[in-house]
């Protein structure tokens, strides 16, 4: 069997060397590409996710795959050679299922669906990106059913960004947080004295933001020798090359500290997940941290949890100040952790707080399963947006641009990515609070900015397994039970319970 594994895990490096090869090219797009650039770079790029493409569904590969198809042939594999395994085995079957016309199908819609949906964005005019949504809905539902599933199309689609969950494992989770979340909200919009965030939208001059944001990087842990901190317009986390080269971006906006602050908290938990890979998975497609929600979990630790934690600017507000000395002039630090935490049900989902976030997922969540298993129509979302936001926050949206036309997903054939940023939550308080549990002092440590007992506790349980466990196992692993919304639940309750006296 040792052989076997071999001869897989060579074609397994392989695509991993050309998925870093085309995250490069993706990288470089995003962060210094001159903007004539963009032709040339997006055939490079079709051409780099065709050799990959044509690897994965390869006869070599089929071959590789072959002796662990018969029965008990993996039973008894270690853990990593196991998942090894499982993912080559579901990203070559997948692969195969999809004919390359529908792939070239597929690319051509994107772009020009994105494009499309840029541009009715600018506009508010849904009606102007209707039909190519519609077209993404028929193409998504046609890919589903290649796939193949059980019970909804859906479900062929959830499995691509987290793999193992369902539609209706999801709706369970979702209506009992949606019963909880609510009535949470209303009771803090009725509290009095709600936290004035003023002071985070003075002047902050850039330079100095940047430098601020190095300097967090360097607190939690982030290794500079494995990676760079660049700007770009939408922040992101990419593998370059293993754990060896994680690069995280930020954007800057003079007049609102938090884009910087949080933007790099949030990639860096993303980066030091997947700095954390250990050796024996390192350079394999095992590398780089867990699927969607678990990768979450981890960002979310470090932008949330920490990173608005009173114990955390304890410590980095004084730096802060110092940087700052006019912007902060008078700030008191107890004003300044509750302005960062300010609860307010706003229209755009990337600018929520803690608290109704999930709400914001829980909404395109039904309706994109909706969309998919063919209850709702294209035409009709507007309204359901609309209704829903008034159900679950409160507020209806005075247009498309900042209701439906809000988020890039949909425009790019992302079907069943969006319930992951809410389970990211899940999973990130529950982690969280079995990593308290074995450190008594966590908060004295991080109030003196000592983060590094958190990181190697999240190292060790978490970030050196990369994708060998899927979410629901690993979080059975670290604190022995099926994911459970309630450590989320009193997290928030005893949290701003505090800062809304509740
Ligand atoms: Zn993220």
């Amino acid at each position: 069997m040792k052989k076997r594994i071999e001869k897989l895990e060579i074609l397994d490096r392989e695509i991993k060397t050309m998925q870093g090869v085309s995250s490069l090219l993706d990288w470089d797009m995003q962060t210094r590409m001159p903007s004539r650039g963009g032709a040339s770079r997006a055939d490079q790029q079709a051409w780099m996710q065709s050799r990959i493409h044509e690897k994965i569904c390869s006869k070599e590969m089929g071959a590789a795959l072959a002796p662990f198809r018969k029965k008990g042939a993996v039973s008894r594999l270690s853990d990593r050679d196991r998942a090894l395994v499982r993912d080559a085995e579901k990203h070559h079957v997948r692969a195969r299922k999809i004919p390359a016309a529908l792939i070239d199908e597929m690319a051509r819609l994107d772009s020009i669906a994105f494009r499309k949906w840029t541009r009715a964005r600018e506009k508010s005019d849904f009606k102007a990106f209707a039909p190519y949504l519609k077209k993404q809905v028929e193409v998504n539902r046609k890919v589903a059913k290649l796939i193949g599933y059980d019970k909804t199309p859906y479900d062929a689609l959830i499995e691509d960004y987290e793999p193992g969950a369902t539609s209706a494992w999801i709706e369970e989770v979702f209506s009992g947080l949606k019963e909880q979340l609510i009535p949470l909200v209303k009771k803090i919009k009725r509290a009095p004295d709600p936290p004035s965030t003023t002071m985070l939208t003075r002047r902050y001059d850039v330079d100095k933001q940047w430098q601020f944001t190095l300097q967090l990087l360097g607190g939690i842990g982030y290794d500079f020798d494995a990676g760079r901190q660049d700007k770009s317009v939408h922040p992101f986390t990419t593998c370059i090359g293993g754990a060896s080269d994680i690069r995280i971006t930020t954007r800057l906006n003079e007049k609102d500290l938090r884009p910087a602050v949080f933007g790099s908290l949030h990639e860096g938990g993303h980066a030091l997940y997947e700095q954390g890979t250990g050796k024996s998975i390192d350079g394999t497609c095992l590398g780089g941290g867990s699927y969607c929600a678990a990768h979450e979990s981890q960002s979310l630790t470090w932008e949330d949890i920490v990173g608005r934690s009173l114990p955390f600017w304890r410590h980095w507000f004084p730096k802060l100040k110092r940087l700052f000395p006019e912007a902060l002039s008078g700030v008191k630090l107890h004003d300044f952790y509750r302005a960062v935490n300010k609860v307010t049900p706003s229209f755009i989902r990337v600018e929520a707080d803690e608290v109704t976030y999930a709400l914001h997922i829980v909404l395109r969540f039904e309706i994109e399963r909706d969309l998919i298993e063919g209850n709702l129509s294209v035409a009709q979302i507007p309204k359901v947006w609309n209704a829903k936001m008034k159900e679950y926050l409160g507020i209806t949206p005075p247009n498309d641009r900042l209701g439906v036309l809000q988020d890039v997903h949909w425009s790019a054939g992302y079907f069943g990515y969006f319930p992951t940023y809410a389970l990211g939550k899940l999973y990130a308080a529950q982690f969280f609070h079995f990593a308290r549990q074995s450190m008594p002092d966590m908060d004295a440590r991080i109030s003196r900015g000592d983060l590094a007992p958190l990181k190697d506790w999240l190292s060790r349980r978490i970030y050196r397994h990369g994708k060998i466990y899927r979410a629901s196992e690993l979080i059975r692993r670290v604190t022995g039970k099926p994911l459970d919304p309630g450590y989320f639940m009193r997290y928030l309750e005893e949290k701003f319970g505090k800062i809304y006296k509740l």
